[in-house]
């Protein structure tokens, strides 16, 4: 039987209905997990999902699931997150959610015998803004705590990409490798606090300038160790007591890296903990780096990545396989199923902001790209022998 095709002006029409739920008069989206707004998008979805012939079911934490009434497990499920940010864009998480709507819509209509095995769902406050969330990705990690996880036999998720490589590099479609892990440190230089004026620069223990010249440090020694798989950022910066006529005794530096592999992560670690010392030490202070937090790189499953770079290459001679820099629910995901994803452009690059934007051919491009890839995965699936043959 023939891969279906998806009805592209449905689509494009509910992500626009979709958008009007929480948008404030200037366009910009305000569904953060648990609002007002977010629950009549969830209510509205259970009902577009109704419409579509699935039946809909909210777990307790607030995830919203569909299905066909005679769906049989293990599913291939598709998805993202339907809660925003503040004043977000109309794409961030509902695109995955509406084409994965409109992919099990088109496998239904289509008579497809994939259609029994695939299972929808709009994931609980992804972003954790919330002031009650604990860090997000609440719904994905509920999910795989529950017995529903063991239901699952795999996971799909197509996304924007939130950043501008994509664009950069003429791309239509890229198969995402992988999540970035990402680790946060904290930095403080000790030196001696004293007069700025009566204190010569070379009898100081400068910490404000031991600090800034780790600062300036990172990017170069991130591309020292590998220019496209690393990602480094001083996000804030205090000097103490803080004033202009006193040379900081203490300065502080909040950093965070992010890398592919978790070799990469180690490498850093080393470089950060060496480089910083030594700087330290020219201005004579002293350096303790404590790590805050550390999220690990989520490898994605590899058969699902060869399928997946399989459909995009067969859409668009614009495809290149790239790793995802911003978190997603796939990144939990992978712990327990295999998973994969799949990116579309972001215009300009940008996300979390009303200016969020990408064409709609690739909009559409992407959605029947993740039909195609959700029939193979559950053709692959070895539970459902019989697929294969009726393919
Ligand atoms: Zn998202």
């Amino acid at each position: 039987m023939h891969t279906p095709m998806i009805d592209a002006p449905r689509m494009l029409t509910e992500l626009t209905h979709l958008a009007q739920i929480g948008a404030g008069a200037d366009g910009a989206i305000h569904r953060v997990a648990g609002s007002r707004a977010d629950l009549a998008a969830r209510d509205w979805l259970s009902k577009t999902m109704k419409v579509a012939g699935l039946t809909g079911h909210r777990d307790e934490i607030g995830n919203v699931y569909g299905r066909l009434p005679d769906a049989e497990g293990p599913y291939v499920l598709l998805g993202s997150h339907a809660d925003t940010v503040p004043a977000a864009g109309h794409l961030d998480g509902a695109y995955g959610v509406i084409a994965a709507i409109e992919v099990l819509r088109t496998l239904v209509e289509a008579g497809h015998p994939a259609a029994r095995h695939v299972e929808i769902v709009a994931f609980w406050d992804e972003e954790g803004v919330a002031p009650e969330s604990r860090g997000g990705l609440t719904g994905s990690t509920a999910l795989c705590n529950s017995p529903h996880i063991e239901d699952i036999s795999a996971y799909l998720e197509l996304h924007v990409e939130q950043g501008p490589r994509m664009e950069a590099g003429g791309l239509d479609l890229s198969p995402v490798t992988g999540i970035v892990g990402v680790e946060r440190y904290e930095v403080t230089m000790r030196g001696q606090e004293n007069h700025a004026g009566a204190s010569p620069f070379h009898l100081r223990a400068d910490a404000g300038r031991a600090a800034t010249r780790a600062a300036a440090a990172l990017m170069p020694l991130c591309q020292d160790i590998d220019p496209v798989g690393i990602i480094g950022n001083i996000g804030a910066c205090t000097f103490s007591p803080g004033a202009a006529n006193v040379v900081p005794g203490e300065a502080t530096l909040q950093l965070e890296v992010r890398a592919t592999t978790e070799d990469l992560l180690q490498q850093l670690r080393t470089r950060i903990r060496r480089d910083f010392a030594a700087l330290a030490e020219e201005e004579g202070c002293t350096c303790e780096i404590r790590r805050i937090s550390a999220k690990p790189v989520a490898a994605f499953d590899p058969e699902i990545v060869e399928t997946v770079e399989k459909v995009c290459r067969a859409a668009s001679d614009r495809v290149a396989p790239m790793a995802s820099y911003a978190g997603h629910d796939a990144s939990v995901m992978s712990t327990r199923v295999p998973t994969g994803m799949l990116f579309v452009p972001s215009t300009s690059g940008i996300s979390h902001n009303v200016l969020e934007h990408t064409p709609d051919h690739q909009l559409v491009m992407g959605a029947q790209a993740l039909l195609e890839a959700a029939v193979s995965v559950v053709q692959a699936g070895s539970a459902l022998p019989a697929l294969t043959v009726a393919a």
